[in-house]
Order: structure tokens, then sequence, then C-alpha cells
């Protein structure tokens, strides 16, 4: 490990809402960060302005802080190695890219959209679909390495539009040390001229990512998968811009994959088989289109990080629930797989249920508060130490504490009256009578005695108690689900009791 200070960067391009694949990106650099006592760094890569999206800078930061993985540095919280928007360090970009030109490791080139297309279909062979801008073309266009010295000065002069070109060698082998897939080698005769600076005066990814990274004073740099075939031209900059003893150490992180394995989760895969793939709920600014996240979904942000890190590593002894700190202990970049990880929602609420079951009350209150309270149901925090105990078992996601406490407030709505009536008889009409009058004298309202009192009413009646707890159940909650019934009675009071089983009764007995 180096001796500098450790310093890790996100650095999320702001075109809309944030993917599993991202934050899961960001949550292994945060680990690592905190790790090592190191930084955590947001930098926003806009420098695309046809892709920009007004919002999702803030969006991303707000999906990172419900983590519980907010950055130490970015464009909210300002360190000295700002700014941390691209678009605000445009003039670093040009000067470097300049440099190159000077140093004949990178090249003017002014050719047209049209002429650009003229040499992709020229070339175009049965073994070469989509020639590309490199060591083959390239002085076949027009650029400063194939134009006269004097007709570069004059289209600079004239403020002829141009993009500046890395020089790819044509002959070298690029080695890559990656952290979790180790030494990778490249050709570069395989890799084109990759453009550095666009017509409009913006560095591409490519040179800016290189530009930053060095400036930010980057340690490690991580990133996905899709970025591997991109790193060739990323070390010969760092190499190029003389650098090179400063180059982070990489690490290429694996794809999430779709349920089956084929091929990368998409926003569509979510779409289409009804789970979100965002961290929260993105509102498409343009079209207004609204994408389900977690947050909204009712997961836990420390659910959801503990699901997310497990796609992709663990720390080998089995162990599936990890607490953040843990997870800090325990992370290493090493053991991140080299293959794809599977996405599967089954087991993502798995784990919130894991997490539900092992909360406090002190954490569940404030989220079921407001869940209740969404849905009109004003609850109080001694019903709520009482019943989230007994109902967070059969929880899975925040949303469903809904259908699980509801009915400990208001009387439910609907009643399950055809799970009842095929079995329901004249026997059981005069049971439930009795067990009201019963109930009415009961003076201590708890467990126990209720269940005494309606057991010893349905041996009265000549019933199996089991015969009458069904509709008792359904008559309280309205269907066939809950804790142990005579808890629910005892908590909802005795009045409210009585009322449900002459609300209930009438329809039984119709
Ligand atoms: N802006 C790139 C992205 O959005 C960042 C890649 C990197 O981390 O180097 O994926």
């Amino acid at each position: 490990m180096s001796q500098k200070p450790v310093r890790v960067r996100f650095a999320p391009s702001p075109t809309g809402g944030l993917h599993l694949g991202g934050v899961r990106t960001a949550l292994f650099n945060y680990l690592f960060a905190k790790k090592y006592n190191g930084s955590f760094v947001l930098r926003i890569e806009d420098t695309d302005q046809t892709r920009y999206v007004p919002g999702a800078e803030q969006y991303i930061i707000d999906c990172l802080t419900w983590c519980g993985i907010a950055p130490d540095e970015g464009p909210h919280q300002p360190g000295k190695f700002g700014p941390y928007r691209q678009s605000e360090r445009k003039e670093l970009y040009r000067k470097y890219a300049l440099e190159l030109v000077d140093k004949g490791f990178a090249y003017y080139a002014f050719d047209t959209t049209e002429e650009l297309e003229k040499m992709r279909e020229e070339f175009k062979t049965e073994s070469n679909p989509s020639p590309q801008y490199n060591h083959e073309t390239r002085l076949k266009m027009s650029n400063s390495l194939s134009l006269p010295k004097e007709e570069v000065e004059k289209k600079l002069a004239s403020n002829q539009p141009y993009v500046i070109r890395i020089k790819m060698p044509d002959q070298k082998e690029i080695h890559l040390q990656d952290m979790i897939r180790g030494e990778v080698v490249f050709h570069s005769h395989l890799v084109d001229d990759k453009v550095l600076l666009k017509a409009d005066g913006m560095p591409t990814y490519h040179l800016a990512v290189v530009v930053d990274d060095h400036a930010m004073e980057i340690t490690h740099a991580f990133r996905g998968e899709e970025w591997l075939p991109s790193a060739p031209v990323h070390i010969l900059l760092w190499e190029y811009l003389g650098w090179k003893d400063d180059m982070p150490n990489w690490a290429h992180f694996p794809l999430i994959l779709k349920p089956d394995g084929q091929g990368k989760l998409s926003k569509r895969d979510g779409d289409r088989l009804g789970f979100p793939v965002f961290a929260m709920d993105w509102k498409d600014p343009k079209t207004g289109e609204l994408t389900k996240g977690f947050k909204e979904m009712g997961f836990m942000p420390d659910a959801f990080i503990n699901m997310l890190a497990m796609l992709g590593w663990n720390d080998g002894s089995g162990k599936e629930i990890f607490t953040k700190d843990e997870l800090i202990q325990q992370f290493s970049v090493e053991r991140i797989h080299k293959g794809g990880a599977k996405f599967d929602f089954e087991k993502a609420k798995w784990y919130n249920h894991e997490w539900l079951k092992a909360s406090s009350n002190e954490i569940l209150i404030p989220y079921v508060k407001r869940l209740l309270d969404d849905n009109g149901i004003k609850a109080d925090n001694n019903i709520l130490n009482q019943v989230i105990p007994l109902t967070k078992e059969r929880c899975h996601l925040i949303s469903d504490f809904l259908i699980q406490l509801k009915y400990f407030f208001t009387a439910p709505e609907e009643i399950d009256t055809d799970a009842v009536k095929p079995k329901w008889d004249q026997q059981k009409a005069d049971f439930f009578k009795a067990c009201k009058q019963e109930f009415a004298s009961l003076n201590n309202w708890i467990g126990q005695d209720i269940e005494n009192v309606f057991k010893q009413t349905a041996s009265t009646y000549q019933l199996k108690p089991g015969d009458v707890q069904l509709p008792f159940r359904i008559m309280l909650v309205g269907g066939k689900f809950g804790p142990a019934v005579f808890e629910i009675a005892a908590i909802i009071g005795k009045d409210a009791t009585l009322e449900r089983m002459n609300k209930a009764l009438n329809l039984f007995n119709k």
C-alpha cells in the first residue's frame, strides 16, 4: 500500500437516476476510504453538456447521504481540491491537451462529421465493418499529422473547429495492474485515437479523468468494468503527461447482471420484472416519468448497502449480514469477484427482512410513523412499541408494516367473509354472542384473560378453540394474518374488539 493518504473518488455523470451499479461503485470506494482513514471524493463529470440533466447532481448527493456513505469532499462540501465539477475546470484540461500536442503525443484534427462518415464508408471491409480513426487511417484524414504545417496554422488562426486526439502508438503493449484482475495487457494497435478535447473546448472523459485524478491526488481509481477497454488510453496519458509515478492503483468492478445472468442489469429489466434499480425515486425533469427507488419501496439504508456489498464481494466466511462498520473492517478490493453478480430481488428483500427483524423499535418507529402518517393514520409511540416487535417478523419491506399494523389503529375496511362463511353455522353464531357478553364483563383486559374466557366459552358450546379462532381473527383484522389474536384484542382494547365483533357478525349472519 502506498504511503500517501488514501484518496478515492466516485465520479458519476449527472445524467439521471443512480443505478445500483453506480451506488455499489460509490459504496466500495467509501468502504475502502474509511478502512484506510482516507478521503472519499465526489467528482461530477459533467463535460458532456448534451447529456446533462438538471437536478441529477443533487439527487446523487441525496442518494449517497441516504445510503449513509456521504462523500468527504465534493461540490456540496468543497475541500482543497476543488472545484469538483468538471465543467468548472475547463481551462485546466485545455492546457494539458495543448501540452500533449506540443510533445507529439496528440494532434489537432479538423475533420467534419461528413468527412468522418466518408472515412468509415471508404475503409469499411467485411473483416473491418467499422473502421476507426487510428494509425491506419489517420494520415488519410485532415489533421496536424497529415497536413502541412502552414495549413494547420492557417486553420487554427482562422478558428476552424478542431478536436485534439491522442496519437496511439502502433505497436506497444500496455500493462495494467488491476487489483481484482491482476495484470491485464492491451495492444495499442487495437485502440483508436480517442478524442481528448472536443470542438466545444470541453475535454472528453479520457482526458478529464486523468487530469483530475492527478490534480485531486487520487491514490486508487475504482470504477465499473465498462471502463476497462479505455484503461490503455488513460495509462498512456499518465505516462505522456509525465505523471507515471503518481498513477493510482486501479480496480475495475464486475457488472451487476440481470436475474438470469444474461447481460447487464438495466432500468428496463426493473420495469419489466417489477423491481427498482435506482437507489431513490427519480423523476425525469424532461418527461416527468417517475422511476421507483429502493428507498421509497421500503428498504432500510443499512440493508440496502449490505445487500449491495454482497453483490460481488464476500469476506470468505459465509457471513451475509454486515453492519456498515463491519463492512469497513472486513472489506478488501482483492476479494471482489471478477465475474458479474446476478441481481436477485427476492434476496434483496431477504436482506431487508433480516435488518427489520434485527432493528430496535427506536430505529423502526420513525419509519413506521411516517408510513402510517402518509396513509392518514396517527399512531402513538406507546402502541407502536408494543406492535412493532409483534409484526416485524412478517415484514420484508417497511411498506409491509401498513397492512400488518393498520388494524391496530383503525377497524378493517374489508372483512374476508369468504374465509368464514362456508363453515359458519348457528352454533358459532351463538358462541360469539355469548363470547361478547363474557368479554363485556371481563375486567382485566389482557391477552391471557381474554384467551381464557374465549376458550372456556368455546368448550361450553362444544367447539374447538381452533374452529373459532380464525373467525375471531378475521373480525378483528379483516384477514388471515397478524400475530396472536388475543394479543391483538388486548392492544386494540375492549370497546374496539366488541365493535368489530358486532360489525363482522352482521356480515357472517346474513
Ligand atoms: N464518469 C464516469 C461514469 O459516469 C466515471 C468513470 C470513472 O470512475 O472513472 O461512469
